[in-house]
């Protein structure tokens, strides 16, 4: 189970990502350039502790923000902008797409979008869905506010119970190609592990020469 969750969210999409152009799955990319993501913040346990290690390494990033999050942690969003990464909308509270009526989804985007914005000055125009969970109405409020689903093509599952921040920063490292979009999490449950994995991660890749910008 701990090796097959992040092999069939990262390979067992592989094959989909042709019939759903409109998102986001890999940037069209030659050179060692690739985009690490994180979901679920700002937090208090997480967030500047993930932002000392990408600066250690002079990484950007693109955090997909919970709009009470941001609501409550001003001062963290204000940190990641200032850092010069970029913020996406992950919705308000988390709710899952797949079994949330349109109007309250909707609502969620809006109300983040909102947030986020008044705090970033800048227009927001990235959102993943939580869970990782697309909808057609998602792809359709996408197209109309002119906004990009980001989704991904390497997903290590730092959140797993079973995940170790061994096994995620290797996972990353196997799977990693020119343009991948990265999914990490700035998320409590994960604490023990990202932090440890990405400082790995970004250690072994920039040796390597790669580089990591914001979407
Ligand atoms: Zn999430």
């Amino acid at each position: 189970m701990r090796i097959l969750v992040p092999y069939l969210a990262t390979h067992g999409l592989r094959p989909f990502h042709r019939f759903f152009p409109d998102m986001l799955w890999r940037v069209d990319a030659q050179a060692r350039t690739a985009y690490l993501t994180f979901d679920d913040g700002p937090t208090t346990e997480c967030t500047r502790p993930l932002l000392d290690i990408l600066a250690e390494y002079n990484a950007q990033a693109t955090h997909f923000l919970l709009g009470h999050h941001a609501e409550q942690h001003p001062d963290l969003v204000d940190a990641i902008v200032s850092a010069g990464h970029r913020v996406g909308n992950h919705t308000y509270r988390h709710p899952d797409p797949w079994s949330t009526p349109q109007e309250e989804l909707a609502r969620e985007l809006h109300r983040t979008t909102e947030i986020l914005e008044d705090l970033v000055h800048a227009p927001v125009r990235a959102l993943r869905p939580p869970y990782g969970h697309p909808t057609g109405f998602l792809r359709e409020w996408c197209a109309t506010q002119n906004q990009r689903m980001v989704m991904w093509d390497v997903m290590p599952g730092d959140y797993l119970q079973t995940a170790t921040a061994e096994r995620v920063s290797s996972f990353v490292i196997n799977h990693i190609r020119p343009g991948s979009v990265i999914v990490l999490h700035d998320n409590p449950i994960c604490e023990d592990v990202t932090p440890q994995a990405l400082d790995t991660i970004l250690d072994t890749l920039t040796a390597r020469g790669w580089q990591f910008d914001a979407l």
